[in-house]
């Protein structure tokens, strides 16, 4: 009898033996998880500041004071479903998911009240933007070029938040129906002008009514509303 209770502690003894292990080795095993975590945000948080990239991913600010580094690339790249210029090449076709449903509501808007609005250039790489300014440095000289090619890294359309939009004569300006639907009506789905007249000095870039840029809704409206820019209203 005194045996058997012997044999019975040693069983309870070794259970609690085990059952600590397990909690033990567990707990062991979330901490390590919860570090980890901490590290990714650490890590993430870092770039961002790097890369100056908001919080909030669609106020990107990228301009000649802001760039991109080499390896960023939006997240879910698509080609969204909307008619566009002829030429235009695949990579091209892109943009960042965030924008697809945006774009297509308002192409879609336009094309409801008869205009047709057509994408000519979204998503552009690090790696295009790079040769496309080594080209035109080969060709017309570097102060030519820097005129007119953003450097790798500088482009917003790295972003694949922007996309530059025209119409089926590939005449995009000032008083075309199109241009004038476009500067009018974009904000309604979360886009801006990005370059609008008048305003080179805080964009550095000329008047580009083809180039919209997605911000968001309440974004988009404080801005067409006010008659800012991005840079403007991230300073406000
Ligand atoms: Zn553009």
């Amino acid at each position: 009898m005194k045996k058997k209770f012997k044999n019975i502690l040693t069983l309870i003894m070794i259970i609690c033996v085990f059952w600590y292990a397990i909690e033990h080795i567990g707990m062991g095993l979330n901490v390590i998880n919860l570090e980890e975590i901490k590290f990714n945000l650490n890590e993430e948080g870092k770039s961002a500041n790097q890369n100056n990239i908001n919080l909030s991913r669609e106020l990107v600010l990228v301009n000649k004071d802001h760039s991109l580094n080499k390896d960023y690339k939006p997240e879910e790249l698509t080609i969204p479903n909307i008619l566009f210029a002829d030429g235009t090449p695949r990579e091209e076709k892109h943009v960042a998911g965030v924008i697809i449903r945006p774009l297509e509501e308002l192409v879609n808007a336009a094309k409801g009240e008869g205009v047709i609005l057509l994408g000519n250039s979204g998503y552009r790489s690090y790696k295009s933007q790079e040769n496309t300014y080594s080209d035109r440095v080969r060709s017309q000289g570097k102060k030519l070029a820097e005129a007119y090619v953003a450097k790798p890294g500088f482009s917003e359309h790295q972003t694949g938040l922007c996309i530059d939009i025209t119409n089926q004569d590939k005449y995009f300006v000032k008083g075309t129906k199109e241009a004038d639907w476009l500067a009018e009506n974009c904000y309604k789905f979360g886009f801006i002008i990005r370059y609008p007249y008048g305003k080179k000095s805080i964009t550095g870039i000329e008047y580009e009514p083809w180039h919209i840029r997605y911000v968001g809704k309440k974004a988009a409206k404080y801005i067409h509303d006010n008659g800012i820019t991005l840079e403007e209203y991230l300073e406000k």
